[in-house]
């Protein structure tokens, strides 16, 4: 696998004082912050420079050179890159889009935004990703794209679902929240669906706090997310601001109020310096669980595919409840009286009320989604943690599984 050198990073490990944990919990997550952040901030806040202006731009360049993508839109959430990549492609009113049902509520919610149908597909009972095999049944005249979200970083079967998608004339619209950085055959995540979505919520493997990053190749969809993004405002409006420009604009369209700041992107640049780093402590992290969960019966690790590099944003192991006298839920309160807090990704959409009594769906179609989802828990996994805390958490994992064998 190719690493791109330029990024190679020595992370300043030391912790700044209020990140400490005070109490003895072990978080679910804690972003990684350190006097690198600090310092671009400053830097932005001292240049009298906080919104969309020049490092914004150096983070979009940045984040598309470190990508190999040709364009990189930056926006104030994947929220926002996934709903303007809907419209960049011409979604309209009575479309359906193909949406699997192991996911956050965002990819499906910019679905409706266009009085749309998100159309929900089951997952793959191993990988809990998007199952190609059965899109092409859920493909009907209306439908317009796919959307593959790559769960917790490991990548869709993406070969197939391009092919699927050309055959039928649909467009792929990758939700990557999950993904930066992670591979599939040699290509980085960005570079392969038609546009990509990035997320860099505080709890994502990149954070700006809130904020998001849509990548494509093609020139015209940028530019129409570029517009959307600032009101519908034509190009280069921004720069009006910083002296570049005349005061003249033009409004071409009724657009949003989607643009990141510069005091985010900021934060970001920070943060893509050190990105293949925390990527390495993630999956040195994932390492660890693995090794210690691998022989055991009652508890499953994250099955991972050969031919791809997850992001490892999440680890999540799957219970098995047949070796053990407590279900799902009450595993995670045992651990949390150990100190250690886990959380679950995700309930599957069909099972929300929005998505039950505004759609209708065949309750049956999810049957992979239902079982996974009763018994998996994803554990803390971020590279602020500690040898220590990944041994505390195998150690709680282990007595919990011991105490509760049925
Ligand atoms: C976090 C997340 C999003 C939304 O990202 P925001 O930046 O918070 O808008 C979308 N999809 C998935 C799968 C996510 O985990």
């Amino acid at each position: 696998m190719k690493i791109n050198t330029n990024f190679e990073f020595k992370p300043n490990r030391t912790m700044p004082e209020f990140q400490e944990n005070s109490n003895n919990m072990i978080q679910f997550h804690k972003p990684y912050i350190t006097i690198d952040e600090i310092t671009e901030v400053l830097d932005s806040l001292r240049g009298g420079w906080i919104t969309m202006g020049p490092k914004t731009i150096e983070f979009e360049n940045k984040f598309k050179e470190y990508l190999g993508s040709k364009n990189a839109v930056s926006m104030n959430s994947c929220t926002a890159c996934l709903h303007l990549a809907l419209k960049a492609i011409g979604l309209r009113e009575g479309d359906e889009v193909i949406v699997p049902t192991v996911t956050f509520t965002a990819t499906a919610e910019v679905v409706t935004y266009f009085n749309a149908r998100p159309v929900l597909v089951d997952v793959e009972e191993d990988t809990y990703n998007l199952n190609p095999k059965l899109i092409k049944g859920k493909i009907t005249k209306k439908t317009k794209a796919i959307m593959p979200v790559h769960f917790a970083g490991q990548i869709c079967d993406m070969d197939e679902i391009c092919r699927i998608a050309k055959k039928h004339d649909l467009l792929v619209i990758e939700d990557a929240a999950h993904a930066m950085p992670a591979w599939y055959k040699n290509r980085k995540i960005g570079t392969i669906g038609d546009i990509s979505c990035f997320s860099f919520y505080a709890t994502k493997s990149l954070t700006t706090g809130e904020g998001g990053m849509a990548t494509t190749e093609n020139d015209d969809w940028a530019g129409k997310m570029r517009v959307s993004r600032l009101h519908g405002i034509s190009k280069d409006a921004w720069k009006r601001y910083t002296g570049e420009g005349s005061w003249f604009y033009e409004v071409e369209s009724a657009g949003y109020k989607y643009n990141m700041t510069d005091i985010q992107a900021a934060m970001g640049l920070a943060q893509l310096r050190k990105i293949e780093w925390m990527w390495e402590r993630r999956k040195e992290i994932a390492g660890i669980y693995t090794e210690a969960f691998a022989s055991r019966d009652d508890i499953e690790p994250p099955y991972v595919k050969a031919d791809r590099e997850s992001g490892w944003h999440l680890y999540v192991v799957k219970l098995n409840l047949k070796a053990l006298s407590i279900g799902r839920n009450q595993f995670i309160e045992e651990l949390r009286k150990r100190g250690i807090m886990t959380s679950v990704h995700f309930i599957p959409l069909h099972k929300h009320p929005y998505y039950i009594t505004t759609f209708n769906y065949d309750r049956r179609d999810f049957k992979a989604a239902d079982s996974v989802y009763e018994r998996i828990i994803s554990l803390p996994i971020y590279p602020g943690m500690s040898n220590e805390e990944v041994g505390r958490v195998i150690y709680s994992v282990e007595d919990v599984l011991q105490k509760f064998r049925a």
